[in-house]
């Protein structure tokens, strides 16, 4: 079939590429429809790892997808063909201790689209195990479909928090990670969210998202918090940003007994004043992916309170997936989600 192949770092081909599949009894069959490209694909694009996976072999791309059920195994009882679905990348080890305990996305068996050496869904058709095959609702396109994967990053990561009614939550970042989780906090009950970046058509988007926008380049974060909150401080905050500068400084703008989520990966060991956490007893969280949120995700886009269109900035056809890929190196500032449709 045809697939986007990424040779080696730099190096991509569309092209005719065999890849073993089993089809089992719970395994469904799917015409892939709609992809986002996500910052991992390009990074892998360009430098050919990220920290310790490294493309060693030709590597299908692609983790955000959505498409159309054509064959479902005899197992699978919620599914039929026709079906327009969503599908979770990570399949892992149904026996593994961290399944079991219910924290799937942390197995270390875990198998993820486009995470070397396990092919990704930038491919004409693919196998995968229906339990992570979800269907769409009715009101949900392909791109929202698609789209499903990074929302689901962003119930994580405020599931992780707690938030309470009324909380006021910073967000650092207004990439598609950061978009994501400042629409899955107010939708978890924020009575304001504030993000901040650098980039002024990020921020104008997020905007006119119901978002309080800060160009850091302008304005004092920690001011603008403060304002915002009498001078409390924020109950929580997400930082999607992974950037060094902000992540040692994410503290902050926190008030007393406030919660930070980590949530970008920064390229390196970053610093950070324990003692600015320890002052305000920060409760500190991580994220890595997502387990049991794709459900909510749906949920949200169905029920209205969470709408990602806006959010598809560029779309691209799959013949044209390596100009997509040039383009997603090196993007306009107003670029937030590249999707490519097969
Ligand atoms: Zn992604």
């Amino acid at each position: 079939m045809k697939a986007l192949v990424l040779e080696k770092a730099g190096q991509l081909s569309l092209r005719d590429i065999y890849i073993e599949e089993h089809f089992g009894v719970d395994d469904v069959r799917i015409k892939v429809h709609t992809v986002g490209i996500c910052g991992s694909d390009v990074h892998y694009y360009q430098h050919g790892a990220i920290g310790p996976f490294v493309v060693k072999n030709p590597m299908v791309l692609g983790h955000e997808a959505s498409g159309t059920v054509i064959e479902v195994g005899k197992g699978v009882k919620h599914l039929k063909a026709g079906d327009r679905v969503c599908m979770e990348p990570g399949i892992p080890d149904p026996n593994g201790k961290a399944t079991r305990l219910g924290m799937y996305n942390l197995d270390p068996a875990v198998r993820f689209w486009a995470t070397p050496p396990v092919h990704g869904c930038l491919r004409e058709t693919l196998v995968h195990p229906g339990m992570f095959v979800f269907k769409l609702p009715e009101k949900v396109g392909f791109d929202e479909g698609a789209l499903t994967e990074p929302l689901a990053v962003g119930v994580h990561a405020v599931r992780k928090a707690q938030i309470r009614p009324g909380d006021v939550a910073l967000v650092i970042g207004a990439g598609t990670i950061g978009m994501v989780t400042a629409v899955a906090a107010k939708a978890g009950g924020c009575s304001k969210v504030i993000i901040a970046d650098v980039v002024q058509e990020k921020l104008d988007l997020a905007a006119s998202l119901g978002m309080t926008a800060v160009n850091v380049t302008r304005e004092d974060l920690n001011q603008t918090v403060g304002n915002a909150t009498n001078g409390w401080g924020a109950d929580v905050v997400f930082e999607a940003s992974g950037s060094e500068g902000a992540l040692s400084k994410a503290f902050e703008p926190l008030c007393p007994g406030g919660r930070v989520v980590f949530i970008g990966m920064p390229t390196h060991p970053v610093p950070f004043d324990i003692v600015s956490a320890q002052v305000k007893e920060a409760r500190i969280e991580t994220i890595f992916r997502y387990a049991h949120a794709y459900p909510r995700a749906l949920l949200l886009m169905e029920s209205g309170t969470v709408n990602l269109n806006p959010l598809v900035t560029d779309k691209y056809r799959f013949e044209d997936s390596i100009k997509a890929f040039e383009y997603a190196a090196n993007p306009k500032p107003s670029s937030v989600k590249i999707v490519i449709e097969l």
